[in-house]
């Protein structure tokens, strides 16, 4: 049947009218319906053995546009909608985007399902259904506030599947209800994210803004992601939820391992399991339990297990590796506490070094160290990433398991982040190479060749000035805000984080602002722009965002400034935003503190969008820096040896910085300024201002300056606006090595050997 004819027909049958004379939402509705089903006929991913992606984000971002690309019916549907008088855009506005994740980790373990499905590779994500997600952000008075984030609706892409499992607590059993999302693959079949619910959850509970009894797990275990742990009661709760992920995961595999009629102490050849950070580290102890359960011995259990399991490290922040006090487990998962201490006797019977213990000498269970004792493979996100693990973070580990150690730089899927979020950059591509990097995307080298072509980079100019004037209006239509098309557009999104350094941004701001005061104008106007949430407990971000908004409604409101500068905060940076800054991005500030960022997803998303890099030899930027040259990016700051020196000293102090150098004095006293005092919360300037004077844990003063002067550099070298489009050339032609598609057959072939 012609699409257009599969449309009606849905929209007739639903909503007793032609396609003209339905609406956005009826149109969303019927497409849901119609995708849905050819998801349900499409051809189930199948193979001896299978992946198990357990992670407590997947930030899939909405779904239909991605759906209809994966089947290869995008067009088709586009074209049946316009015969109508509909747009297609207009009808994905209709959907509201899974609130499953918070940032880049989310955002991969959803690259990596699409990747997975799209080679054919049997594979599935489990999670949980977080009914609220993160939070919805806010902003009031220039700050962060947080309220629930609605987006679950009666009719969605979930499925229910009526399998239920038993998680038992000593608070007494909950029940888990499992829902399965597709997960089409490009031009290929499909595989199942599940979701986990609580089968009693309560929305109920929350009363006021995001707060809710963090005690009352038999009702709350999947209200929100990453609730506040600032307290006893809710890391606990961290602790419940992750069980409660973990358990129901766990069953299920040995659900699926018994359906298969398969030997539950062969689970190894029939099952490999990725742990996506630590959060999902518990499944190790809690199959070992299952299996004993089921009759097979601790020896033979803890073999199977340890063969099955492979660990993804996502951080070298210290307070981001978890380590949970042995009596928090005994107090939630009390059945884990006597596998834990066996998996850690058999450690400490092998070897003396404490540093290598799961249980610490203050009674500390570190969650990775027994991801990496009772798994095959430990990987980092990045080559500087993994090396660092390697020869510093996790070095007694590696000088004992060095087969176990490998790295996988990340990777993006080029379906959304090129295909979906810009169409017109995809189409141009494809008439100048031909759509072969569709599926193989290293073809993108085949543009190089098109790097002296005065045509190609006009073209590339005229794309990319389409996308910011879109940018414009989007953002003129839903938050009020004008910005000039004719600007440089400058954009950091990325979550609120003191390594990540948007402070740092902050100060450039500042220092800008001064310039201009001081008559100074820039060649052309600067637009900057900024989306990140802030963990709602975490104050110093929070204090950030603050000043940013600070300075956003100064500057707006100073007509000597305006003109050259703005900057603008998008309100609850999502997967959506996302994909409509990125396309309109000349300047892509990827500023953390090298040594930090294990590798960063975004850096990638913007190079194959033909944004220029402007960065810290950090994460995968290294490796961005490799692949197009110092003429193609913009490297400032310290290195990662030098900063991790400092750090191993104690040499860094701030006020050597702020004290001793008048120019720096002079940005960060701008922070208590009586201007700035007087537009926002005097408690909250003077805390970031005594933060960034006394610690500056993440040493914006350190590299504060060169940053100003290679930021500088980069904007001048844009009114070569032929010069600059070779740069954006390159770094599409050299965005290949960061497909997910090729991220996942490196993961295939090293770790999980699917076929
Ligand atoms: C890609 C992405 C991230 C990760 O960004 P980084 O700059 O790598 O930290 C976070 N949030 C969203 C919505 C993303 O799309």
């Amino acid at each position: 049947m012609r699409m257009r004819d599969e449309l009606e027909q849905k929209v007739g049958l639903r909503f007793s009218k032609g396609l003209m004379a339905a609406d956005d939402k009826e149109i969303y509705l019927a497409l849901l319906e119609l995708t849905q089903e050819k998801l349900e006929a499409a051809a189930k991913i199948q193979g001896e053995r299978k992946l198990y992606y357990i992670s407590a984000e997947f930030l899939v971002g909405k779904l239909l546009s991605n759906n209809l690309i994966n089947l290869g019916i995008y067009d088709q549907v586009k074209e049946a909608l316009a015969e109508a008088g509909k747009d297609l855009a207009k009808v994905e506005e209709q959907e509201t985007e899974p609130s499953l994740g918070n940032g880049g980790l989310g955002r991969l373990a959803a690259c990596y399902l699409d990747s997975a499905a799209t080679l054919g590779l049997p594979g599935d994500g489990v999670g949980l259904l977080y009914h609220f997600g993160l939070f919805r952000q806010y902003f009031e008075d220039h700050k962060q506030q947080e309220r629930p984030d609605v987006w679950l609706s009666p009719k969605s892409w979930l499925k229910k599947t009526g399998v239920t499992f038993k998680v038992p607590f000593p608070q007494g059993e909950v029940t888990s209800v499992l829902y399965d999302l597709y997960v089409s693959g490009y031009e290929s079949g499909v595989n199942r994210l599940h979701l986990f619910d609580l089968e009693s959850v309560d929305e109920g509970l929350v009363k006021q803004g995001i707060d809710f009894d963090k005690t009352d797990i038999a009702h709350n275990l999947t209200l929100f992601l990453y609730p506040d742990d600032s307290d006893r009661a809710g890391r606990l709760l961290r602790v419940y939820q992750q069980y409660f992920m973990v358990s129901s995961a766990a069953q299920l595999i040995l659900k699926e391992l018994e359906e298969k009629g398969r030997h539950l102490g062969e689970l190894h050849k029939y099952a490999v399991i990725q742990i996506n950070d630590t959060h999902p580290s518990m499944v190790i102890p809690e199959l070992v339990r299952l299996l004993t359960a089921r009759g097979v011995s601790m020896d033979d259990a803890i073999a199977a297990v340890t063969k099955t399991c492979a660990y993804t490290n996502h951080t070298i922040l210290a307070e981001a590796l978890e380590k949970w006090p042995l009596d928090y487990l005994e107090e939630a998962v009390p059945q884990l506490v006597p596998i834990i201490r066996e998996l850690d006797k058999r450690v400490k019977e092998k070897y003396t070094d404490g540093k290598l213990a799961i249980i610490d000498e203050n009674d500390l269970v570190h969650m990775a160290h027994m991801d990496i004792h009772y798994g095959f493979s430990v990987n980092g996100v990045a080559s500087l990433h993994t090396e660092i693990l390697e020869t510093s973070e996790l070095k007694a580990f590696a000088d004992i398991y060095p087969e176990k150690f490998n790295n996988k730089t990340n990777g993006i899927t080029f379906r959304r982040w090129l295909m979906h979020c810009d169409p017109a950059l995809s189409q141009f591509i494809t008439e100048k190479i031909g759509p072969g990097w569709k599926k193989d995307a290293m073809e993108l080298e085949k543009l190089l060749q098109f790097q002296d072509d005065e045509g190609t980079l006009r073209r590339l100019l005229e794309i990319k000035q389409q996308n910011k004037k879109n940018l414009a209006d989007y953002l003129k239509a839903e938050a009020g805000v004008e910005i000039d098309e004719n600007s440089v557009y400058d954009i950091q999104i990325k979550r609120l984080h003191e390594y990540k350094r948007q402070q740092m941004n902050a100060l450039y701001i500042i220092w800008k602002y001064k310039q201009i005061k001081e008559g100074n104008k820039p060649k052309r106007p600067i637009t900057l722009l900024f989306g990140a949430k802030a963990a709602p407990a975490y104050i110093i971000a929070k204090d950030i965002i603050h000043v940013i908004l600070c300075l956003q409604d100064l500057i707006a409101n100073d007509p000597e400034v305006s003109p050259w500068l703005k900057v603008v905060m998008v309100e609850n940076y999502n997967i959506t935003w996302a994909q409509r800054l990125i396309p309109a991005c000349d300047i892509s500030e990827q500023i953390s503190l090298a040594s930090k960022e294990a590798s960063g997803t975004g850096n990638m998303k913007f190079m194959l969008n033909g944004a220029v890099t402007l960065g810290t030899m950090d994460g995968a930027n290294v490796e961005i820096h490799d692949l197009v040259g110092d003429e193609n990016i913009y490297i400032f700051g310290k290195s990662s040896e030098e900063v991790m020196d400092l750090y191993a000293k104690s040499a860094y102090h701030p006020w050597e910085y702020y004290g001793k150098d008048p120019e720096i004095t002079d940005l960060v006293d701008f922070l208590i300024s009586p201007r700035m005092m007087r537009l926002g919360d005097p408690e909250n300037l003077a805390r970031l201002y005594k933060d960034m004077t006394r610690k500056d844990w993440f040493m914006a003063l350190l590299d504060v300056k060169e940053y100003i002067q290679v930021k500088e550099g980069a904007l001048a070298d844009f009114e070569d606006q032929m010069a600059w489009a070779r740069k954006m050339l390159v770094n599409i032609a050299k965005a290949g090595y960061f497909s997910s598609d090729r991220s996942v057959a490196e993961y295939n072939r090293d770790i999980w050997k699917l076929k």
